[in-house]
């Protein structure tokens, strides 16, 4: 299943098709960095690294100023109270994932994230102690898996179920995964997957996913790390136990900016609940009595351990507001049209040249598209540089080129193919 639409492989409609971009304003809300001929460069790689926001400079010296001018007042005294700092990101957040407020909390970074959700969502017994996973996930999931099991006491090679493509495919088979499912299910005490994978783009089908886990009893969740911001998600509504994501790819936090966490409104106020516990996630109204018992917050903020970064989050709301402007809904719809005119241009140029791993459907990816080469990589790499136009490599053979719909336009993607193609026919 290819894509839909009736492109052209012109400058002229590339350009055109920018022109009737209903998003098309949102690209000079971010700082581009510059290419060698001096002009801002085609940034591919927001799902690695996000763009600056326009306005996140100023929005961290806002809080510098309020520190300066307030000190410890500023908690209670700022422009933006810090003692409540993190709440103005909730509602933005939850919408961007198809959540409750109650569900979601900015805290912590990804991986400390998923550390903090499985001490609660992974609870395994005897009969069931299985984690299932993507084989190839992200390393830091993988080495977080492999801890947690070890932590409990279990054998890595026997509690670690991966989920692997069929002999000569690139990507899983949603049919697989629902046969693993079915078939493990019983000895499985959490399904953790993606929703995209990092290396091949792959989406993941969430609600099929979780529906089949938790008709085995399964805990269910979800990375995010390439979904947020990416795909329209609806979490609350599709029904995993919980998810994680980080704020610096698709949205645009800045490097190492705070995660995001969602856990699902059934365990909102399950107080008894296994958790690592801080004072951030201690009940509000008695936070300051510095009382001797956790009592936890409800929902996913009590899962909070300490007070947050302030300038961190000052960054992440100045990404989030635009994607509040922008709705993920246009987003997606403008992602879709642009991975797709991507795709199109890549499939005219010579043959054997390069082949496209992420897969074709639409509702199976989001904005990225894998890329595998022919012959060595390190010209082609070059090329693309010496040309002003940022994607990344993985070793051995993969050029991973996201063109993200906030701030890439067709224009790009058609400065992209023609650099490739340039290189194909030298
Ligand atoms: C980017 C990414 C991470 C990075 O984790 P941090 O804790 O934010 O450094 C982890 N997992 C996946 C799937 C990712 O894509």
């Amino acid at each position: 299943m290819t894509t839909p639409y009736p492109f052209e492989d012109t400058e002229a409609f590339a350009r055109g098709l920018d022109a009737e971009d209903p998003l098309r304003a949102f690209r000079d809300e971010f700082l581009f960095p510059k290419g060698p001929d001096g002009k801002p460069v085609v940034y591919l790689a927001g799902n690695s690294l996000g763009l600056q926001p326009r306005n996140a400079g100023r929005y961290i010296q806002e809080e510098l100023e309020d520190w300066a001018r307030l000190g410890v007042e500023g908690h209670h005294e700022g422009r933006h109270p810090w003692l409540h700092y993190h709440e103005l990101v909730t509602e933005q957040a939850a919408r961007l994932v198809g959540a409750k407020p109650l569900e979601v909390v900015v805290m912590n970074t990804l991986t400390v994230n998923l550390h903090l959700m499985m001490v609660s969502f992974y609870r395994p017994t005897k009969q069931r102690f299985k984690i299932l996973m993507e084989g190839g996930a992200f390393p830091s999931d993988q080495y977080a898996v492999a801890s947690q099991v070890r932590f409990h006491g279990y054998d890595v090679r026997e509690a670690v179920l991966e989920l692997k493509p069929r002999a000569g495919e690139e990507t899983l088979r949603t049919e697989d995964i629902l046969g693993m499912i079915d078939r493990h299910g019983h000895e499985v005490a959490l399904v953790l997957l993606g929703s995209v994978n990092y290396l091949t783009g792959q989406a993941f089908d969430i609600p099929a996913i979780t529906k089949a886990a938790h008709a085995k009893g399964c805990m269910v969740g979800f990375d995010l790390a390439h979904g947020a911001g990416n795909l329209k998600v609806s979490l609350h509504d599709d029904g995993p136990d919980f998810a994680v994501w980080c704020s610096y790819k698709y949205l645009n936090g800045g490097p190492g900016n705070l995660g995001g966490v969602f856990v699902h409104e059934r365990h909102a106020h399950e107080k008894d609940l296994p958790r690592f516990e801080g004072w951030w996630g201690h009940d509000k109204k008695t936070r300051f009595q510095m009382g001797p018992t956790f009592e936890p917050l409800p929902g996913a903020e009590g899962w909070q351990l300490s007070n947050p970064p302030i300038f961190q989050l000052a960054a992440l709301r100045a990404s989030l507001e635009l994607f509040d402007k922008a709705t993920m809904a246009a987003l997606r719809a403008k992602s879709e049209r642009l991975t797709g005119y991507l795709e199109f241009l890549l499939d005219r140029l010579p043959p054997g040249f390069v082949s496209i791993t992420t897969p074709r459907d639409v509702k199976q990816r989001g904005a990225q598209l894998s890329l595998r080469f022919k012959g060595e990589p390190q010209g082609m790499l070059k090329r693309l540089a010496d040309a002003g136009i940022v994607c990344d490599f993985r070793k051995p053979d993969i050029i991973r080129a996201a063109p993200a719909p906030l701030y890439c336009n067709f224009t790009d993607v058609y400065r992209f193919v023609r650099t490739l193609e340039g290189h194909a026919r030298d």
